[in-house]
């Protein structure tokens, strides 16, 4: 396609897909709203809350899977008596016995955290401008995106040390309890030292104040260690591979026990190497999505990655091992309903993909950093030719094409449905399957209310627009 107009720095402002690029000035109102400070979770009292409440319900549901089959355990009376001796006695005490931190744990852990963090520094990949930042004026900053090489080698090498017995991947499921400690202490400690090392170079941002909420949130923007940009490595190099390798330990550990790996199970690796792996082939399309463009990396983002992650959304892969350990017996469905789900969580995959595809593609055509890879796969739909958008006044375009004119959430419904998937396939006998999607509807309602607030009032009437163009934010004709 033609070139149609040139930019104020004279480069062509239409790529060869009929998108027009962004501008890379900032206006005032960009800066107004990258800077402005609005309290959410419940402000201060809020967020110390959750940075108590998170771990401690962590190590609940850790003694419901680990001593319970995953019932969910009450205190005998509720009298202050009764709560102190439940928490005492039922908690505490088994915490101790079972998840205390072991020196085999923290190497497993902290040596896997350490392995991502340098393969993130050598591996090879496409760097990629993120977008265009208010706080530095409008300029980008580059991200080495080789989060696929280092994925495929981490298969590999973690293929080699399992067969070869150096270091037995059932290890990791054997030391769950002391290993989720260690992540634990890792996300307080790494936010500590990540908050501290912004306050002592000045590179505050977005600052409420207040300590507790400052420490939530966090203190800066992009914190990196030389090319190695830690929000980005947290968010997706730490997290699912080490769900998805906590999935694979219990497969290996049901075919040590039982010399097959049960329907359920191997639908749990499945979707574990999905997400994965869907993060890992379209790294280069996270620069700019909004936690790298306006979230600052602080415990919100650094501890649920480091440890509420893979410890939590990994309980159906627990829940199955630990029944059958404790029971002897395999959880199995029909071949109706394993295969059923099997079908839908490979549709919502496709849909999740395919929608974060079309729009990140989309604006990365706009920020000029649109390249083609060869991860596997490439999923047919997932880039928009000739794509129809809204053109805002402050100059940014909303995307109205492929899925993104059928909602304006597709990307979410789709992770729901994965997400709900992932409890069905564990039947009905523990709601603790069921939390990751239950703890994901209220994320992403939260996190809708707040990119919809923040969107009004950067779009004004073209956002109304674009509602009006996409009415349904879910579900069509329903929600
Ligand atoms: P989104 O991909 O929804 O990004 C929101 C931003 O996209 C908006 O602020 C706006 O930015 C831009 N935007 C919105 N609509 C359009 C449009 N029609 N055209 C162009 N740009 C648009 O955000 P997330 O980062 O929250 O989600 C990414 C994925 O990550 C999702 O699939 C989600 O499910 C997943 N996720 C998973 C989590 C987990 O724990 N498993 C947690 C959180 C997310 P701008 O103002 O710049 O225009």
């Amino acid at each position: 396609m033609a070139v149609k107009e040139v930019n104020e720095e004279g480069k062509p402002a239409v790529n060869a897909n009929g998108v027009p690029l962004f501008k890379n000035k900032m206006t005032k109102l960009d800066e107004k709203l990258d800077n402005e400070v609005v309290y959410e979770f419940g402000g201060p009292i809020g967020v110390v809350c959750m940075m108590l409440g998170f771990p401690s319900l962590m190590y609940y549901f850790w003694v419901c899977l680990e001593f319970n089959q995953g019932r969910i355990i009450t205190p005998a009376s509720y009298t202050k008596e009764g709560i102190i001796q439940f928490v005492l006695e039922e908690i505490v005490a088994k915490v101790k016995v079972g998840a205390a931190p072991t020196l085999i744990a923290a190497k497993i852990y902290l040596g896997f955290v350490l392995y991502s963090a340098i393969l993130a520094y050598v591996m090879p990949g496409p760097v990629i401008e993120g977008l265009p930042l208010p706080s530095l004026k409008g300029g980008k900053l580059k991200y080495l995106c080789n989060g696929l090489t280092s994925w495929y080698f981490t298969l590999i090498f973690s293929a080699v040390l399992h067969v070869t017995g150096i270091f037995r991947l059932t290890s990791i499921i054997e030391n769950f309890g002391s290993i989720m400690t260690i992540a634990i202490m890792w996300g307080f400690t790494l936010t500590a030292l990540v908050n501290g090392t912004a306050v002592i170079m000045g590179k505050q941002h977005r600052m409420s104040g207040n300590v507790f909420y400052d420490f939530f949130m966090g203190v800066c923007l992009n914190p990196r260690i030389g090319k190695l940009d830690l929000k980005m490595w947290a968010e997706t190099r730490v997290p699912w591979p080490v769900l998805f390798f906590l999935s694979v330990s219990c497969a290996l550990k049901q075919y040590e026990l039982r010399g097959y790996v049960s329907g359920p199970v191997a639908f749990m690796v499945l979707a574990h190497f999905l997400y994965c792996n869907a993060c890992q082939k379209g790294e280069e399309c996270i620069p700019t999505s909004w936690d790298i463009f306006y979230e600052k990396d602080g415990f919100m983002l650094i501890f649920w990655n480091m440890a509420g992650v893979p410890f939590t959304y990994c309980y159906s892969s627990i829940y199955l091992m630990k029944y059958e350990l404790t029971t002897g017996q395999t959880i199995q469905h029909s071949w109706a309903y394993t295969v059923g789900l099997f079908i839908t969580l490979l549709f919502a995959y496709y849909i999740f993909d395919t929608g974060n595809s079309q729009k990140n593609r989309f604006r990365m055509e706009q920020n000029g950093s649109f390249v083609t890879r060869a991860a596997f796969p490439q999923l047919p739909y997932g880039h928009i030719k000739n794509p129809t958008y809204i053109k805002t006044e402050h100059g940014n375009l909303l995307l109205t094409s492929g899925w993104w004119g059928v909602v304006r959430k597709p990307h979410y419904t789709a992770d729901l449905i994965q997400s709900l998937s992932w409890g069905l396939i564990t039947g009905a006998g523990s709601f603790l399957p069921y939390f990751y999607f239950c703890f994901f509807v209220c994320v992403l309602t939260h996190r809708v209310s707040r990119d919809m607030e923040r969107c009004a009032k950067k779009y004004g009437k073209d956002w109304d627009k674009y509602c009006e163009k996409v009415p349904y934010i879910f579900v069509p004709y329903v929600f």
